[in-house]
């Protein structure tokens, strides 16, 4: 494992998200933030690369929820984090 690239920009469905590394997060129990007004995701730059990729596809994860308008509660979007962080693709 290892070599995860943290990208600056994501698309999803035609909406761009900037990806911003933030160390003054003031969020009381997470890592990281989806901002929907401003399409930015925030990361804290001091987590471990591992912990960084999983809030990366927390707050996809988020983003996703709020562009479609899904409805997901946080411990569904909990959930999809933990079965896509630990999702292997190999052939
Ligand atoms: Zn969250």
């Amino acid at each position: 494992m290892g070599g995860y690239v943290i990208p600056d920009n994501i698309v999803i469905n035609g909406v761009k998200i900037q990806v911003l590394f933030n160390g003054s997060l003031d969020s009381h129990d997470e890592y990281g933030r989806y901002l929907p007004d401003k399409f930015i995701i925030e990361i804290d730059p001091m987590l471990p690369d591992e912990k960084k990729r999983m809030v990366l596809i927390h707050e996809i994860i988020e983003a996703i929820n709020n562009i479609y308008d899904i409805g997901l509660k946080h411990h569904q979007i909990n959930l999809l984090e933990a079965g896509l962080s630990s999702m292997e693709l190999f052939r």
